[in-house]
């Protein structure tokens, strides 16, 4: 399962616990992004404390890991790349690239699009109030879509949330709270006043 897990949120959890169980999916490997290209319109927290973050939330599942392939590979993260790293670590293992239906109908603006459908089975998970339109283009097969229990979470909600004091509990697990205000993440920058303001 990719994202770039700024947080991490159970909205992810649950997402990747109902795939697992509808797929019979032996593991499920949380890959937090290393830098985001599409996400370059706003600053990602640095990919160490995402990657302890999504350690957290997953470690009390022995279905669930984490791996650093995209942090440690340094530069963009591209799917095409994290597929072909997987797949040689994993030569056996047939795998599903699981992700939010919004990711899925940008698939087509990814790079080496055709030469990921041959690598996963691409399993989009849809939030409520999302509705995708399903690319006709995209091969037959190639792409699932699936209902999640509805849980409007996102981590944009949360980040918005600790910026303005709400509450974060539940939407996360407790240790990804804890952690959030341990290291201070989300809070408002305090920039200078302007002269005057
Ligand atoms: P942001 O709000 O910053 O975009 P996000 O909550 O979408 O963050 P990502 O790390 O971008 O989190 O998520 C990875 C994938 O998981 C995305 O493709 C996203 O659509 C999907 N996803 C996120 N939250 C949910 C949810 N509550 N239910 C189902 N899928 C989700
Ligand atoms: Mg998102």
């Amino acid at each position: 399962m990719g994202g770039t897990f700024d947080p991490v949120h159970n909205g992810h959890l649950v997402a990747a616990s109902e795939v697992a169980a509808l797929f019979s999916l032996d593991e499920v490997v949380f890959v937090p992004s290393g830098q985001p290209w599409q996400k370059a319109d706003r600053e990602v927290s640095p990919a160490e404390d995402r990657y302890l973050m999504t350690f957290l939330a997953t470690a009390g599942n022995p279905q669930f890991t984490v791996s650093r392939i995209d942090i440690d590979r340094g530069g963009l993260t591209y799917t095409i790349d994290t597929l072909r790293d997987l797949a040689a670590l994993r030569p056996d293992a047939e795998l599903f690239f699981i992700t939010g239906a919004d990711a899925i109908a940008q698939i087509l603006t990814w790079r080496d699009v055709h030469a990921l459908f041959p690598l996963a089975h691409f399993i989009g998970v849809t939030r409520p109030g999302y509705h995708l339109a399903f690319d006709a283009s995209l091969p037959a097969g190639s792409v699932s879509l699936l209902e999640v229990p509805a849980l409007a979470i996102s981590s944009s909600d949360i980040r918005d949330r600790v910026a303005r004091g709400a509450p974060i509990w539940y939407l996360t697990p407790d240790g990804v709270v804890r952690y959030i205000v341990k290291r201070g993440l989300y809070l408002p920058r305090h920039d200078p006043s302007p002269p005057g303001a």
